[in-house]
């Protein structure tokens, strides 16, 4: 299972995607979903990807999200036989740019190396900054076209994987891997769904929500949330890689993020989610994980919940952030260790079995309802 696990991460994370031209990630997705006959794949009018299991009916389903693109060029004109303007859609900051290498993605062509030799600041409020860029050899680009950062194929070394794009393609991989082992279960649990509120325990209703366009401001994730995509009653996880800080180093586990840097997420099923932990942990104290606010981005979880849902995150510490080293100055791959993505993958199929088991995951409520019958005595 873990190497099929790791298969998925060194094939996404390879992938060339950038904000609204996630097409090669769509590629991928579809192809997985042909290949299972119990996964039906829909999409929503802005494009965003839904994986459910055929069959499933519930009101309240647990919605793993993960986003489909990346900080990346996209190219706006030709200018000469090497030379092109593209703009940067994502955040990465203005002295990566000039000098750096990139990669030309155009149609069935290989993939051809560039410099980026100029950078400009966005015009106007809602657009992006643009850059000059000279290829090593001619070649034909349309607009739209993909331009990606010049770093090697995803490689893992020492339990590392360092890739292109972790964010967040290493959430996609995840969510699809506990997806796919959580259907595996139901599907040796002979009986059919019944029609409660969300399934039975160890059988219930998750899908997969993967979203478009969210590095300039979770373009995707506000679409999802007015599309009628999501049932109002939804649980949603959103999976995210964030940047690593000293107090939320790589390789200490997954982080039941509780916050990030503009909002905090639902208290009730952030609780719920470590108490599924903190569960699992007791019966391996080799399963690590932490719990934190991650303040190094916004992520869809914020977005999810203004506007209406019930939602939280789930991320992997992330070196690199956004292919920045800090150390070197320079464009880099992203990190993220490979224990961080297993544990995640074998938390969020906990989540799946046990969410709306009481037992295993008890309400906040519930725990302030038990101290107050056990205590309120001293009130008296
Ligand atoms: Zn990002």
């Amino acid at each position: 299972m873990r190497t099929k696990h790791e298969k998925y991460l060194l094939e996404l994370t390879a992938l060339p995607t950038a904000t609204g031209r996630e097409q090669s990630v769509i590629a991928w997705v579809e192809r997985w979903a042909r290949r299972r006959k119990t996964v039906d794949l829909s999409r929503d009018r802005f494009g965003n990807l839904l994986l459910k299991r055929i069959g499933a009916r519930s009101r309240k389903p647990i919605f793993f999200t993960a986003h489909m693109d990346h900080p990346a060029f996209v190219v706006v004109e030709q200018l000469g036989p090497r030379s092109l303007i593209a703009e940067f859609r994502g955040g990465v900051d203005d002295p990566y740019f000039v000098g750096s290498r990139v990669r030309l993605h155009s149609g069935e062509q290989d993939s051809r190396p560039g410099r980026v030799t100029r950078l400009d600041p966005p015009t106007k409020p809602g657009t992006d900054k643009r850059v000059l860029i000279e290829l090593t050899k001619p070649a034909d680009a349309k607009p739209g076209d993909i331009l990606t950062w010049h770093l090697p194929a995803p490689r893992i070394t020492r339990s590392r994987l360092r890739a292109p794009a972790c964010d967040d393609l290493a959430g996609v991989a995840a969510a699809i891997a506990a997806f796919e082992q959580l259907n595996k279960i139901h599907s040796k649990q002979t009986a059919p769904d019944p029609p409660s509120s969300s399934g039975s325990p160890g059988s219930p209703d998750v899908r997969v929500l993967l979203t478009r366009a969210e590095e300039v401001g979770f373009i995707g994730a506000i679409a999802a949330c007015k599309s009628g995509i999501i049932p109002k009653a939804a649980r949603l996880v959103a999976l995210e890689t964030s940047k690593t800080f000293p107090d939320s180093p790589i390789g200490a586990g997954p982080i039941v993020r509780v916050g990030d840097r503009t909002s905090s997420f639902d208290p009730d099923l952030t609780y719920r989610i470590s108490q599924i932990a903190q569960h699992i942990q007791q019966q391996d104290p080799a399963f690590h994980w932490q719990r934190k606010l991650m303040p190094g981005g916004t992520c869809e979880a914020t977005a999810f919940q203004t506007l209406g849902f019930t939602a939280t995150c789930l991320c992997l510490p992330l070196g690199n952030y956004h292919n920045m080293n800090a150390d070197t100055a320079s464009i880099d791959s992203e990190i993220i260790s490979l224990s961080d993505y297993h544990s995640l993958i074998r938390l969020l199929i906990q989540v799946g079995r046990s969410l709306d088991d009481r037992a295993a995951s008890p309400p906040l409520k519930d725990r302030l309802d038990r101290l107050f019958a056990q205590r309120r005595s001293l009130l008296r």
